[in-house]
């Protein structure tokens, strides 16, 4: 029988629609921090690698509304989904800096949340509502000197004293740590309780014995600031305590759930624009008679890069709609970040070797986008982390 026109389906390359995720307002979001960050951020992506970038950048994001996108309305948010958040992680890659990206996510994602889901009205009015804003900054002290993965091995003691707390102690590579006005500070209150010894603190960076040691020198992410912090009898009154006394290591493993998932968002993103401007330099760039993107060895390092992205994107999309649907899919949450931030860094790799010699060079920014992404296999839990998560969720 012969073909009709109909029965003829060729395949549509250019298709560009949208996961079944994200309505029509989250494309318009998209649309407007994508307009946003390439107009506002971007042009000075190169010379924040020097200096950071400036506090203004949170307080331009609050006037948008971008630092409460899916933060409840009644403290200066939009109310939106967990679906706005992911769109934000997404589309603020278009600023061009891992740094930049990093130091706002600690803000959205990492210190707000367990304020707005454990603090108490008067918390969430003098912290969140002003972070929204973009007028406080906010940080987070988990690690320290000696424990990092190893949460449960943190020394920094939180001791009753009358009506007050006095911590004592020191936090290491913390994001925001030099421009922040609170931490959200995990202690321990009580080292022979086991995971029931630990405590959240809101501390005012302000207060008598926050010592903000040392601006950390790093390999990427040079846009963001990381610190040392010493904590020395620093004393805080019974209304800085986050959440319940004694439930901080739980409160925190919660709070490291969302971070993981945005933050394996914004690998995908990431992963995503280096591919698409190698793909631009692949069909420009000639040797041997020409464009080195028809090699066929050059054609199939794209295609092994796009199906890892695409794997990883769906798999962030599809755990962030169980997370937005009020399930609590750790193990999920942790394929993800693995998944994602192992493709991010591969892809960033492959396309310094497509650059050839330009993707040594600075001017191309693919040397940076490999050197941040790489924080991304450490930070938030390391892959050798989350294997053991997923292993032990299979009771082993
Ligand atoms: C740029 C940057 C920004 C950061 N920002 C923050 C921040 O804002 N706030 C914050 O609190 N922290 C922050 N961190 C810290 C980060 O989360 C930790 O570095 C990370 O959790 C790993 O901890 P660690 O560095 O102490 O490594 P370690 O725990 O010492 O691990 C060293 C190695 O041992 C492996 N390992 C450890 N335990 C196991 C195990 N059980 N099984 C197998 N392998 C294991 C690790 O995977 C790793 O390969 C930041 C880090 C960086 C680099």
């Amino acid at each position: 029988m012969a073909a009709t026109a109909e029965s003829v389906l060729k395949p549509d390359f250019k298709s560009q629609r949208k996961h079944f995720i994200f309505t029509d307002e989250h494309e318009q979001l998209r649309e407007s921090i994508r307009s946003f960050a390439t107009k506002e951020l971007a042009p000075h992506a190169e010379e924040w690698e020097e200096t950071t970038f400036p506090d203004s950048v949170f307080r331009r994001m609050g006037e948008l509304g971008f630092l409460g996108l899916d933060k409840p309305e009644q403290y200066g948010g939009q109310g939106g989904d967990y679906y706005s958040a992911l769109v934000l992680a997404e589309e603020i890659g278009a600023a061009n800096s891992g740094g930049l990206a990093m130091g706002l996510a600690v803000q959205t994602d990492m210190a707000m949340p367990p304020i707005l889901k454990f603090g108490t009205e008067e918390q969430k009015r003098e912290w969140a509502e002003p972070a929204i804003k973009g007028e406080k900054i906010l940080c987070l002290g988990i690690t320290e000197p000696d424990a990092g993965s190893d949460v449960s091995g943190i020394k920094t003691r939180a001791v009753r004293d009358g009506e007050d707390w006095v911590i004592n102690g020191s936090k290491t590579y913390i994001t925001n740590g030099h421009r922040a006005d609170v931490i959200v500070l995990v202690t321990k209150t009580d080292p022979d309780a086991g995971y029931d010894g630990f405590t959240l603190f809101l501390v005012p960076m302000d207060s008598p014995g926050v010592i903000r040691e040392k601006r950390l020198k790093k390999l990427g992410m040079h846009a963001s600031d990381t610190a040392l912090l010493a904590f020395q009898d620093v004393r805080v009154p019974d209304t800085a305590v986050l959440g319940a006394v004694g439930k901080g290591f739980y409160h925190i493993m919660w709070e490291l759930q969302g971070e993981r998932l945005i933050g394996a968002a914004g690998c995908v993103s990431g992963a995503q624009r280096c591919f698409e401007k190698t793909l631009q330099y692949a069909n420009e760039r000639k040797a041997f008679g020409r464009e080195i993107g028809k090699f066929q060895v050059i054609r199939h390092k794209f295609a092994e890069m796009a199906t890892k992205i695409e794997s990883a994107r769906q798999m962030v999309y599809v755990t962030a709609w169980r997370f937005n649907n009020g399930e609590y899919p750790v193990r999920e949450i942790s394929m993800a970040k693995l998944h994602a931030a192992r493709v991010a860094c591969e892809v960033a790799d492959e396309c310094i070797q497509i650059h050839g010699g330009a993707g040594y060079m600075v001017e191309y920014g693919v040397e940076r986008v490999w050197r941040d992404m790489r924080l991304n296999r450490i930070g938030a839990g390391t892959d050798e982390i989350m294997l053991d998560v997923i292993g032990r969720s299979y009771g082993l």
